[in-house]
């Protein structure tokens, strides 16, 4: 009877082949051999990070080579990590002071800093411990000569292990990594992020009956969408996989091909398909999906993992470098969204008894000029020569907007007087997030160029429920008739001022949400692109008239359950089918 274990779906997809168990062996913690001096284990503790950094560099710029750049970011990182000095200072203290070899002193010292970061609580910074332990076990492995994973893999297998780190993967000829199974990880761990770039079906956060349960060589089907471990599956089993797997590739070759069908309904309303984003290796991605432009660049990224401020120039960089990649298309960024959960290093925020309700998004911007300033005379500067939009997060009041504005013309003044080449006519649009936005938005609509609904505050602040606590996740419905009542409140007041409305949460790349958006108003959708294809079908799949319909019927509704239930209901048979 094959049993079955639940995990998180960190990369979707389906696998299925032989397990091998990956544990990664525990240095000696026997005290450095007589007559083998400190001075040699210092020695080779150098050479071996020395050695470390080399090979990461080469991963670094293999990927950089391939315009992975997202994926060559990650061990960018790692090198600063094995660089930071409190590290091999640690290493060497225990090396002379507790006379522990090298492999076991540098393995310490990580999981010493490694234990600090994830004291804090914070679930970033709690991958970030992993990438830490994942830098030490590569010098680890160095100095003791055991073999990577790569190295163990001699025939494709799906990969069980406690965790991974990016090292480990990369050490992997991809055709021979299935997928992966771990006990431990998150989504947001770097192994996850490489995992959704490099198209490794994966689960994560098992826990521990994965290690007790999976032998090598034992057949183990992967079904992400699922959050499924099916091990030792039957034959039937077997088949029905290699069956859905074999539906999945014939449906991705369609999706590819009509990349290029126009986002019509089927009654000719035009709705615009735009990308979510935060590097120009995404837009390039949201350009072979087709996307008619970016609606939302995250730009949190580059303020990330660094220690000062990112300058004008960096910053102007980033938004060239996207806007290249899909020529002459808008490209709608959103200025700093940090506070609430995400933190910089380089401007530590004070503690806050409730920081989603505190000092975020504008409102830090607008508080710290010498934030915003910089970076919305990069956006002006860019705009020059490409359609750039700029957006502002977490908006509560007209007040917010206008003093965004202010600054937005002390920028061009200041551009004007340097003579530099700037956007005279920069479109200045707010995020409906907070209730107060989309209550207000007749206010807003007068003085906002455009409206782009972030339903994932909005559904967070509706219902008063923290988006990151589990404990009250089944209050989390974006599509609860409160928050939907909301996006048509927005929608009808944005027209009646001859705004465009867009929603760049992640409901708009829910096709099982598409026509009803449609329906409540919605005139673009933005999602990250994987989900161009499946949003692209099914604008093409709804008739505008009656998505009107069903958004009535779904105002109308008690509960988010119901309006599942009335969207599924209401999925049109040809959906699935792309028409040419
Ligand atoms: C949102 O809140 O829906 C949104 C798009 O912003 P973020 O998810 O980055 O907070
Ligand atoms: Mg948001």
């Amino acid at each position: 009877m094959p049993s079955v274990l639940h995990g998180l779906s960190a990369a979707p997809g389906l696998a299925i082949g032989p397990a091998l168990v990956y544990r990664p062996s525990e240095p000696s913690s026997t005290p450095t051999e007589l007559g083998v001096s400190a001075q040699v284990e210092l020695a080779r503790l150098a050479d071996a990070m020395q050695q470390a950094d080399a090979a990461i560099a080469h991963h670094e710029a293999a990927l950089t080579q391939a315009n992975r750049l997202d994926e060559a970011e990650i061990f960018a990182a790692h090198r600063m990590l094995l660089a930071d000095p409190a590290l091999q200072q640690q290493a060497e203290a225990f090396i002379s002071a507790d006379e522990l070899t090298a492999a076991e002193a540098i393995m310490r010292a990580a999981e010493i800093q490694a234990q600090l970061l994830e004291e804090l609580g914070d679930e970033y910074l709690s991958a970030r411990a992993i990438d830490l332990r994942d830098v030490a076990r590569q010098v680890q492995r160095i100095l003791t000569g055991e073999q990577t994973l790569g190295e163990r893999l001699a025939a494709p297998a799906v990969v069980v292990a406690h965790d991974l780190g990016p090292s480990d993967l990369m050490s992997v000829p991809r055709d021979f990594l299935l997928g992966f199974a771990l006990a431990a990880g998150g989504l947001t761990a770097h192994s996850s992020i490489l995992a959704r770039g490099l198209g490794i079906p994966a689960l994560v956060g098992i826990g521990h009956d994965l290690l007790e349960q999976v032998r090598d060589g034992m057949t183990l089907a992967i079904d992400s969408q699922q959050g499924a471990l099916v091990l030792d599956p039957d034959g039937d089993e077997q088949a029905q996989v290699h069956d859905r797997m074999a539906t999945a590739a014939a449906r991705e070759q369609e999706l590819r091909a009509a990349a290029r069908l126009p986002t019509v309904t089927r009654d000719g309303q035009e709705v615009m398909l735009v990308a979510n984003a935060s590097t120009a290796a995404e837009a390039r991605a949201a350009y072979e999906w087709g996307a008619a432009g970016v609606g939302l660049l995250r730009t949190e990224l580059l303020f990330l993992e660094r220690n000062d401020l990112p300058g004008e120039e960096e910053q102007l960089a980033l938004y060239r470098a996207v806007a290249a990649e899909l020529p002459a298309q808008p490209i709608t960024v959103r200025t700093l969204d940090v506070g609430g959960d995400k933190h910089l290093p380089a401007f530590p925020l004070p503690k806050e008894d409730n920081p989603f309700l505190g000092w975020r998004g504008i409102r830090i911007g607008l508080s710290r000029p010498e934030i915003l300033l910089p970076q919305l005379r990069a956006l002006l500067r860019a705009g020059a020569a490409a359609d750039i939009r700029v957006m502002l997060p977490m908006v509560s009041s007209v007040a917010e907007l206008r003093q965004a504005r202010t600054l937005l013309a002390q920028a061009q003044a200041e551009l004007a007087a340097q003579g530099l080449p700037y956007a005279t006519d920069l479109q200045l649009g707010v995020m409906i997030e907070v209730p107060a936005a989309a209550l207000n938005a007749a206010a807003l609509a007068r003085e906002a160029d455009f409206f782009s609904i972030g339903t994932n505050d909005l559904t967070q602040y509706t219902m008063a429920c923290d988006r990151g606590n589990s404990r009250v996740a089944n209050l989390y419905q974006p599509l609860d008739p409160a928050v939907l009542r909301l996006i048509e409140l927005t929608c009808t007041a944005a027209h009646a001022h001859g705004r465009h409305v867009a929603v760049c949460g992640e409901l708009g790349g829910d096709p099982l949400a598409t026509a009803l958006l449609i329906g409540l108003g919605v005139d673009e959708l933005s999602c990250a692109p994987p989900a161009l294809p499946y949003v692209r079908a099914a604008i093409r799949a709804t008739d505008a008239a009656a998505a009107r319909a069903l958004a009535a019927q779904a105002l109308a509704a008690s509960d988010a359950e119901s309006v599942r239930r009335l969207l599924s209901g209401a999925l049109p048979g040809e959906y699935a089918k792309i028409e040419p």
